[in-house]
């Protein structure tokens, strides 16, 4: 269905779950669908933001104090599991769009915190390929809507772009992971610098391989900081 269509019928049909299409009694998420997805909360590491177990003095895991990250803070809305993924494989595919309001809703609060000095708001560029199978990018709509309902940050869809065509990260490892990322992303040719903070936006991190190779190239262009934000990400 098209989407303008597709949004239609969400509106015709206010109480049904975005999720499992049960009827709600609320608008967004039915509580079974709601009870099922798994914030990140404190205490996390400040700067990669994984979960701690508890509050540490200076609020840097183990990891980040013996390998500083390249990305200053990284912030996931959910633990990736059956209930987050099934919610961004809805994203991704069919009805996607209408589910934009909502997931940004969920990530609103570390948005927020991440957009303070008005960042460029970069998300992950798909590959041309798969951008004209699936006609939209799931994280350039997400980054649009958190940046006009916040009016922080500056939404910026074109400075990176994705130059090679990569095959799908699952059940690679860590290590084909990075390499099969190697010169996937370049900056824009009339976008030659990008000398300004940096908030990336994608749906899930993973082992980081994907925001980490962005990151690269943005700071060969002068980005002096780059931030993540992601709606889930593997613990
Ligand atoms: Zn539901
Ligand atoms: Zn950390």
């Amino acid at each position: 269905m098209h989407p303008i269509l597709n949004r239609a019928t969400a509106l015709l049909l206010p109480h049904q779950c975005v999720s499992c299409r049960q009827f709600a009694d609320t608008t967004g998420l039915c509580a079974a669908c709601w009870s099922a997805l798994a914030p990140i909360t404190a205490p996390m590491c400040r700067q990669c933001g994984l979960p701690l177990a508890e509050i540490l003095e200076d609020g840097i895991c183990a990891a980040c104090w013996a390998t500083p990250p390249k990305i200053s803070r990284i912030r996931s809305a959910l633990r990736y599991d059956d209930a987050s993924r099934s919610l961004i494989l809805k994203l991704k595919h069919g009805d996607g769009l209408q589910l934009v309001p909502f997931i940004c809703r969920l990530m609103a609060g570390r948005f927020a915190e991440l957009t303070s000095d008005d960042p460029l708001v970069i998300p992950i560029p798909l590959h041309r390929w798969r951008y004209w199978r699936r006609r939209f990018n799931q994280s350039a709509e997400l980054a649009r809507y958190l940046c006009h309902q916040h009016g922080t940050g500056v939404y910026s869809p074109v400075l990176l772009r994705r130059q090679r065509a990569t095959q799908s990260q699952g059940g690679l490892s860590r290590q084909a992971r990075k390499r099969n990322l190697a010169g996937a992303f370049a900056i824009s040719p009339d976008a030659a610098r990008a000398d300004h903070p940096v908030l990336l936006i994608d749906d899930v991190m993973t082992t980081g391989a994907t925001l980490n190779a962005a990151t690269r190239v943005l700071q060969r262009a002068g980005a002096p900081e780059v931030r993540a934000l992601t709606i889930a990400r593997v613990i």
